[in-house]
């Protein structure tokens, strides 16, 4: 595993924000449409392309194709290791220019860890991999609580998680030790809230999060599908605090989810689709993947009654923000 970097070469030259035409009158060429850069902040990139069955080489030249007529063109993905066992997986995609990534135990995870495990396996590893990739790895997770999924044993049992039905004290370690470790390597927090619906996970994340995050501390709580007021809660607790959205917003039963778009400030809002879940309106069904990023944009246009360009502009610098990509 090597540290530098592949060029894949960008059919358009990505000027986030700014024509990409230069201002030459006498050219007899159509003017270029402006190209909008934007960042998928949450995929498993390792997932979808196992799903498409297909390479990165492959798949990113053939968003590359796709997008030559459009105005908006993917500058950038973070990719997520949810377990060591995949994290040299997810590594693989960082050799790749426009890749970054963000390492953690998810929360369907948590259980392989006791309190030696963690620091032998998680903590050593992550910087580890942090000192192989200081300008590539960017946040520490995806961690957090899941309840939702792990209630229910015949889901829990699956092959990608490790999660009996007894397993939220777990989580809550594997979650607080990641946040410490996050402070303590100076990283953002990728964060997973799932709620079972009746409160408990978004209160003990609230509960956790207060007691051990900073305020400053740079948040991502990723594929946002909470209540109003606990992302009301998670917004005014933490300044450096961004709502991530997926195709979940675009879905007809998605009404609750919009509503909290509705009243998130847009420099709040990370745009992401965790693909390979969650598949936006036209897609659901099929493998969400980054290049879907802009028909999350338009849903979240039309909810704030914005124009996409704004939501393109404001995300991207969020994005900045968040992760420094
Ligand atoms: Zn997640
Ligand atoms: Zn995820």
């Amino acid at each position: 595993m090597t540290t530098t970097t592949t060029r894949i070469p960008l059919r358009t030259k990505v000027n986030a924000l700014s024509s990409s035409s230069t201002s030459d009158l006498r050219t007899t060429n159509p003017p270029s449409t402006i190209k909008y850069g934007y960042v998928d902040t949450h995929a498993h990139l390792e997932m979808i392309l196992e799903k498409l069955d297909t390479k990165y080489e492959h798949w990113i030249e053939s968003v590359r194709e796709k997008e030559s007529e459009q105005m908006y063109s993917l500058e950038s993905i973070l990719t997520i290791g949810c377990k060591p066992e995949n994290w040299r997986k997810v590594e693989h995609f960082l050799q790749f220019e426009e890749v970054y990534g963000a390492f953690g135990v998810h929360p369907l995870n948590a259980n392989a860890f006791e309190e030696n495990t963690f620091s032998t396996t998680v903590s050593d590893g992550l910087k580890a991999l942090h000192k192989k990739y200081p300008g590539k790895m960017k946040a520490i997770g995806e961690c957090g609580l899941d309840y939702y999924v792990c209630q229910d044993p015949d889901v829990a049992n699956a092959k990608e998680w490790v999660c009996p039905v007894d397993c939220r004290e777990h989580q809550q370690f594997v979650f607080k030790e990641q946040i410490l470790l996050a402070k303590e390597m100076n990283l953002p927090l990728v964060v997973h809230a799932r709620d079972a619906g009746d409160g408990d996970a978004e209160s003990d994340c609230l509960d956790i999060m207060r007691k051990h995050c900073d305020a400053s501390q740079k948040i991502h709580v990723h594929c946002f599908t909470g209540t109003t007021s606990f992302a009301q809660e998670l917004l005014q607790s933490f300044p450096n605090l961004k709502l991530g959205f997926t195709g979940v917003c675009t879905f007809k039963n998605g009404s609750n989810v919009r509503e909290v778009v509705r009243m998130t400030d847009l420099n709040r809002i990370l745009l992401e689709t965790d693909g390979p879940f969650m598949a936006p309106v036209p897609f659901r069904g099929k493998v969400a993947e980054p290049s879907m990023v802009p028909h999350i944009a338009e849903i979240i246009a039309t909810v704030k009654k914005s124009t996409v360009e704004d939501v393109f502009e404001v995300c991207r610098e969020n994005t900045r923000e968040v992760y420094g990509i």
